[in-house]
């Protein structure tokens, strides 16, 4: 008896995970191919200073071409790569490659800076800084045209946190602090890591003209407050960037000014920009 239940609660409970288990590997192994064989791609989304309308920098967003099933939304492929580990040498090619298009983009656009995500895996790295600190001298590009997004999550031992943006800030680079808001840390860290930029969660920047109204100027003035700058995410109404405008929200980012493009496209884009025809003259 006892051993046809466990026989039964086996299948039940080992069949599928064997099965999730599998099929992370298969995607490892796709993985590693796809960076052999060159298949991904870094977008490219603009964030606009609020009062000018000038671009300040970009957002870097790693997009996979699969030969077979197109373009791979990072939803779907790094929570694997960062349970397999291969998110290491996956980020490493996006800083790589991030730091060499933008070193490019300066000569035309001497103020930009670009934003690359980390993932958690990688913060917590002892290898992490000198390894940052190889790429910045192997592809010329000035440290303080780097932003590195870190997470909420990441922040959760404030102790280790602060140690390890500390010797990121000693490289010259700067911390912006992604999806604010979607954590469950306390705020009272805040004050205490050495980040120059809130980017709040676009989960806030719907609805602004509903109840949530008061989220958002507070999580404005909370920024400013403790001395950083304010990017709102994921804008994509005139109402909305107007809104943020009005109160006093540094800069934003999303569809309204612009979707994730490639480089040439960004590139034209920043072209544009400069002979003022961008979308944010419409808000004037
Ligand atoms: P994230 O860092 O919060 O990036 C913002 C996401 O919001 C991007 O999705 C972007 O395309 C999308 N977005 C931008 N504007 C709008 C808008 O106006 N409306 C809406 N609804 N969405 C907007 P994406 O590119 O699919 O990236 C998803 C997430 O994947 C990123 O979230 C980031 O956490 C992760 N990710 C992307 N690239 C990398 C990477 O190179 N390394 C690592 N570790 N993570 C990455
Ligand atoms: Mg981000
Ligand atoms: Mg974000
Ligand atoms: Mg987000």
């Amino acid at each position: 008896r006892s051993r046809k239940k466990v026989v039964s609660e086996f299948l039940f409970f080992e069949e599928p995970m064997a099965h999730v288990l599998h099929e992370k590997i298969a995607m490892e192994r796709e993985l590693r191919r796809a960076l052999e064989k060159g298949e991904f791609e870094l977008y490219y989304q603009p964030q606009i200073r609020l009062d000018s309308g000038t671009v300040t920098g970009m957002e870097a967003l790693i997009r996979w071409n699969h030969p077979e099933k197109g373009i791979i939304s990072p939803y779907t492929f790094i929570p694997v790569a960062e349970q397999t580990g291969i998110i290491i040498p996956i980020n490493e090619w996006v800083i790589r490659t991030a730091c060499q298009q933008t070193k490019q983009l300066l000569e035309y656009f001497p103020n930009l800076s670009v934003s690359v995500n980390l993932s958690p895996y990688e913060f917590e790295n002892r290898r992490f800084v000198d390894k940052l600190a190889r790429l910045l001298e192997e592809t010329g590009l000035p440290p303080h045209h780097l932003d590195l997004e870190i997470t909420e999550r990441m922040a959760m031992d404030t102790e280790q946190a602060i140690a390890i943006l500390t010797k990121l800030k000693a490289i010259g680079v700067t911390i912006s602090m992604d999806d604010f808001g979607t954590g469950y840390s306390s705020l009272s860290y805040l004050t205490d890591l050495p980040i120059d930029r809130l980017k709040i969660d676009r989960s806030f920047v719907r609805n602004i003209q509903g109840k949530k109204d008061a989220i958002l100027p507070a999580i404005i003035r909370l920024g400013h407050n403790i001395g950083v700058k304010v990017l709102a995410e994921g804008v994509e109404t005139k109402t909305e960037a107007a809104y943020l405008r009005d109160k006093r929200c540094d800069e934003a980012q999303g569809y309204y000014f612009a979707p994730p493009l490639p480089y040439e496209a960004f590139l034209n884009f920043l072209r544009r920009q400069q002979r003022n025809e961008l979308r944010i003259q419409e808000m004037k």
